[in-house]
């Protein structure tokens, strides 16, 4: 029983009389009922009471000397004190009644009291005043839950939404002003449609559910949107459901969430833009042009149309890069594409593929002739210099192009159509166009096995090193060789150099063949030597390739090196492409040469990109007088001029002058009357292999004439 009093909550009472009778009764009413009861003879003890204590509530008599009962419930109602107070007096007549109740006390009762009359009244304003504190809290509780709420969705980094069944805003939190600019009362009432940017008008209507059948469903869409100002957009991430029956009070609405992820799609637009591009001229990459150009066949199939695929190289542009820098190759490569993009059409596609290569996609191409225009175009206008900073560039270009479905049907092979048929314009000289042709693929297979088989022949002793002698004009004495290769082939035959020296050349095979050539030629000439033939002197061609690698002078001096030979016995022979191709690197190793005694001759002379300047720089010991020239001295004035002038420069440079090609007397007699000294062709025969060299050696020794030995 003790227990359970202990856990009851203890309501307490004040009673207030000024009648001790009366309040020893009441007090011990109430006791017994279960309050703590305080008592007060009169108002003023009353006030002071309930200004220091708090009670559930108050027995209040009207009528006391000090203190009447108004003046307590008037300074309970002013100082807003929480009591429930019940009135018991004698006056009970209407005026005092209302007048107590108007002021603020909760019940009225007559003395004498009837006591279940006032507990049941005393029970019931407690309660109420129980009920009343336990709404407080409640609501007090609800308002810091609402404030979490709030703060909540206004700091979410996503704007946070409701829409009515109409679509208009009926919510929003803060985020839509950060994101969009827009007060939220901008928009409250407003149609979502205000904020979709137009190409997303459609899909907002599916994703915001005029569009859907009522379900629950969420949709996730990414939306652009317009900012306040209408001239910026951002993208969102935004995902909608529909309220059902009584969800946020709103039925047949949706709420949403969007997040802004512009940044993000950026950074997204920024790599794609990276990966499908290339960084210096800013156009497509491989990757993009083989996907437009697969897009671009599907439609041509679609329509029964054609397409034409152009492969465009640069010509020398590695000369440009070696002599005037890299950066300068780059600015070139972007003036380049720039030229390139004012000769195509809205529609094709220009793109970079690697290096100095460039492709072009022209969908609206239906016959040759289409693309034929635009090759004529681009090359037309390459003939103007390119202007980067103070130098005139002259670039030309070799354009391969390949025809859908004619040239091939898938990318792969069209895009090698039109490399084949840009391969064969280099080898026609470069600058100019042409279309695939089938027979570029059997000459590109071709080339393949030549390749292929040179490799193994270069294992098996098919290649030979033949020479051919060198005589003085005017005694007709040896003066050296030129070593010049043969390879026996086991099926073929015997085949000439120029038949597989540009594959070995292309294929780099030319630096193991070039080894090979001085090692067998430094070989021969010791063995000649301790024959006792000690004047051998011999003539090696080497090509571009070759002497532009770095192992070129260290090639050439551990041939010497092992084969026991001095520097004096060799000649270099190149072609004047060679030294223009990369003129630094080439007077610095050609300075190498010299210092170990070793001669350089120009072959091929006045073939190529003639110039007198580099005559003089450059430490070169021989001009060799192409042969045609030769061959036409006495047919043509023009040659024979040629002739004349070759003679009379190398005369004022102070250098040797060897005819290439002399093939009969009144050819070496004119050569001869010019003044050139040495003479090579077939006049004194043709190039020889090892042994049959070695005879003809073994005959100079013991007196024979060159002539009379091998002429053909
Ligand atoms: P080249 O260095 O100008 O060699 C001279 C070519 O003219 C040789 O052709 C030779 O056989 C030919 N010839 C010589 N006298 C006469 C003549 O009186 N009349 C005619 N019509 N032709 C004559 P070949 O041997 O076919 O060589 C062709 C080219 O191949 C050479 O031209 C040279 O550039 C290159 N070559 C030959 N051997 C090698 C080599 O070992 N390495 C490199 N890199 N190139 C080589
Ligand atoms: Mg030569
Ligand atoms: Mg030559």
């Amino acid at each position: 029983m003790s227990a359970l009093k202990e856990i009851q909550p203890l309501y307490t009472v004040l009673i207030v009389d000024d009648e001790p009778g009366q309040l020893d009764s009441l007090k011990e009413l109430m006791t017994l009922s279960g309050y703590e009861v305080s008592t007060a003879s009169c108002g003023f003890d009353a006030i002071k009471m309930l200004e220091q204590q708090s009670y559930d509530s108050v027995l209040l008599d009207l009528n006391m000397p000090n203190g009447s009962g108004y003046e307590v419930i008037d300074h309970v109602a002013n100082s807003k004190i929480d009591v429930k107070i019940i009135v018991i007096s004698g006056n009970t007549d209407f005026e005092s009644t209302r007048n107590a109740l108007k002021k603020g006390a909760y019940d009225f009762l007559k003395k004498p009291y009837v006591p279940d009359e006032l507990l049941a009244t005393v029970k019931n304003a407690t309660s109420t005043k129980q009920l009343e504190i336990a709404n407080e809290n409640i609501q007090k509780k609800l308002e810091k839950s609402e404030h979490l709420h709030r703060f909540i969705v206004d700091n979410s980094p996503d704007i946070v939404f409701i829409l009515d069944k109409d679509g208009n805003f009926t919510f929003l939190n803060e985020t839509v002003y950060q994101t969009l600019g827009f007060e939220k009362n901008e928009l409250i009432g407003q149609h979502y449609s205000k904020l979709v940017s137009s190409p997303n008008k459609e899909l907002a209507k599916y994703v915001f559910g005029e569009r859907r059948k009522g379900h629950r469903k969420s949709h996730k869409v990414e939306l652009k949107l317009t900012c306040k100002d209408g001239s910026e957009h951002r993208y969102f991430d935004t995902t909608s459901m529909s309220i059902g029956l009584g969800g946020a009070g709103i039925s047949g609405g949706v709420y949403g969430v969007a997040r802004d992820v512009t940044e993000k799609k950026q950074a997204q637009e920024v790599i794609n833009h990276h990966a499908y591009h290339d960084t210096l001229t800013k156009l497509p990459n491989r990757v993009l042009m083989e996907d437009r150009l697969s897009l671009a066949m599907t439609q041509a199939l679609r329509n029964g149309q054609r397409l034409a695929v152009m492969f465009l190289d640069l010509d020398r542009f590695k000369w440009v890069n070696d002599t005037l820098g890299h950066a300068m190759g780059d600015r070139l490569l972007q003036s380049v594409s720039h030229r390139l993009e004012s000769c195509i059409r809205k529609g094709d596609t220009l793109a970079r593929f690697g290096g100095d290569e460039f492709a072009l996609i022209l969908p609206n191409v239906n016959q040759e002739e289409d693309a034929e225009i635009i090759a004529q175009k681009i090359l037309e206008a390459f003939k103007e210099p390119l202007r980067i900073e103070e130098h005139e560039l002259y670039v030309t270009l070799s354009i391969g192009i390949a025809l859908y479905p004619d040239s091939g049907d898938t990318i792969e092979a069209l895009i090698a159509s039109a490399d084949l048929a840009m391969y064969s314009v280099k080898g026609r000289g470069k600058n100019g166009y042409e279309f695939f042709h089938p027979s570029m693929n059997e000459a590109s297979n071709a080339r393949l096995n030549t390749e292929r088989e040179l490799r193994k022949a270069l294992t098996t002793d098919d290649i030979k090193v033949c020479y051919q002698p060198q005589v003085n004009a005017i005694t007709e004495k040896l003066v050296g060789f030129e070593a010049l290769i043969r390879w026996e082939h086991p099926t073929d035959g015997l085949i000439y150099p120029g038949d597989f020296i540009p594959i070995a050349e292309e294929t780099g095979l030319i630096l193991e063949l070039g080894r090979y050539v001085l090692d067998r030629a430094c070989g021969d000439v010791q063995k000649w030597r301790q024959e006792g033939m000690k004047n051998v002197r011999v003539s090696i061609n080497f090509s571009g390739v070759q002497v532009e690698h770095d192992t070129f002078i260290e090639d050439v001096l551990s041939a010497l090196h092992k084969h026991d030979l001095p520097g004096s016995v060799l000649e270099v022979e190149i072609t004047e492409n060679v030294i223009m191709n990369d003129m630094s690197s080439a007077i610095r190793k050609l300075r190498e040469l010299a210092t170990h005694d070793i001669k350089v001759a120009i072959d091929d002379f006045g073939t190529g990109y003639s110039s007198l300047s580099y005559l003089q720089q450059f430490p070169i010991n021989t001009l060799k007088i192409d042969k045609s020239f030769v061959s036409s001295i006495n047919e043509s004035e023009e040659a024979t001029s040629i002739v004349d002038a070759i003679v009379a420069m190398a005369k004022g440079l102070k250098l040797n002058l060897i005819a290439e090609g002399v093939e009969t007397d009144p050819q070496l007699e004119y050569l001869k009357n010019l003044g050139c000294e040495s003479i090579q062709g077939y006049l004194f025969g043709k190039a020889e292999g090892v042994e049959r060299t070695t005879e003809i050696l073994n005959c100079i020794e013991q007196g024979d004439l060159v002539r009379n030995l091998t002429a053909v």
